[in-house]
């Protein structure tokens, strides 16, 4: 129970660990939506996370992890549990060794995507405009113009649900679209990326075409970029547009005029407003072409 777990986490994290009642979620969420979750937790090292997962389990009290929380939509009523988030430096490290990347989970693509540049090493410069972290990016197998994260993985530590740090080679490693179930259960605590050397014009020119064609065809408002997966009929932006539900609105939540697969808070939505246009999607989907969406935002948390 929360309860007794408190205490326990009060009296053996390290100084250097942040534990806080009630986090607010929609500060945490590229969506701008969700309510607090019950305890909200920064373990400051490796040591220090396998006592919160440990902690977690010997008082029955669920665990999920967040990254910059660009692909979740955090229901109204927040969180029950713990929520735990890789923000201590000793996650947010970058070092280049010859051939490779070794990146911290709580590192941001960007930031990666940045340092690579700056390295003259290419294979990076599809995550100059994905705003996630290392971990969250492996667990989405994130991708973007081409190319994915697992592409330019070479291997990932994790911790198991019962605190036992592992390290697997990307061959080890099963993925799917959008998805790596073995890191649903396991927490990504780094990642060593393949290192290839490249231009600086080469580079330079990949990224901002990257970047120029983001900012072409997607919202700037508050989304978790892509709501729904691509079915392999049709792409699910043009789906909704054909349907003739772009700009459709409810609340404070609109499916953007811009790009028919994003949901956009442009006007203090509330997660129930985007859930509503998620469903209402759907339906005329299915009813109008006899397809099925499949969420590619994670929801979660209670209404
Ligand atoms: P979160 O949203 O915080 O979490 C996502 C999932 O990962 C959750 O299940 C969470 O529990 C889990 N998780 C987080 N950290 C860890 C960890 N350390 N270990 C294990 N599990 C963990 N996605 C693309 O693939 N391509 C795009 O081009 C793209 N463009 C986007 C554009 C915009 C404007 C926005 C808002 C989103 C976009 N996304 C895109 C979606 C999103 O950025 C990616 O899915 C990203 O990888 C999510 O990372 P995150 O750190 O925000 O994870």
């Amino acid at each position: 129970m929360l309860r007794d777990l408190l205490p326990e986490l009060r009296r053996s994290l390290s100084a250097g660990s942040v534990l806080r009642e009630n986090e607010l979620l929609s500060k945490r969420t590229t969506l701008r939506v969700g309510g607090p979750a019950d305890v909200y937790i920064e373990p400051a090292n490796e040591a220090d996370l396998a006592v919160v997962v440990a902690a977690c389990k010997s008082h029955a009290v669920p665990w999920m992890m967040l990254g910059r929380g660009s692909n979740l939509l955090v229901r109204d009523g927040g969180i029950r549990g713990v929520v735990i988030s890789l923000n201590a430096p000793a996650f947010n490290s970058i070092t280049i060794q010859e051939g490779h990347v070794i990146a911290g989970a709580g590192i941001r693509l960007r930031a990666l995507a940045f340092e690579a540049k700056k390295a003259l090493l290419t294979g990076f410069e599809f995550m100059e405009g994905i705003p996630g972290n290392v971990g969250g990016a492996l667990r989405m197998n994130a991708g973007a113009m081409g190319s994915a994260m697992f592409e330019v993985l070479s291997s990932a530590r994790y911790m198991d649900a019962g605190g036992a740090v592992v390290e697997k080679s990307v061959d080890d490693i099963p993925v799917e679209y959008r998805n790596c179930p073995l890191f649903k259960t396991n927490i990504v605590t780094s990642a060593v990326f393949v290192a290839r050397r490249g231009s600086k014009e080469v580079i330079d020119q990949k990224m901002s075409e990257c970047s120029q064609k983001r900012w072409k065809s997607q919202p700037a408002a508050p989304s978790a970029g892509c709501i729904f997966k691509n079915p392999v009929t049709i792409p699910t932006g043009r789906l909704v547009e054909e349907l003739g539900l772009k700009g459709t609105r409810r609340g404070g939540a609109m499916i953007s005029d811009v790009h028919g697969n994003f949901i956009v808070n442009d006007s203090n939505a509330s997660a129930r407003d985007i859930i509503g246009l998620i469903e209402m999607v759907k339906e005329k989907a299915l009813a109008a072409r006899g397809i099925e969406l499949h969420t590619e935002v994670q929801i979660v948390g209670e209404d």
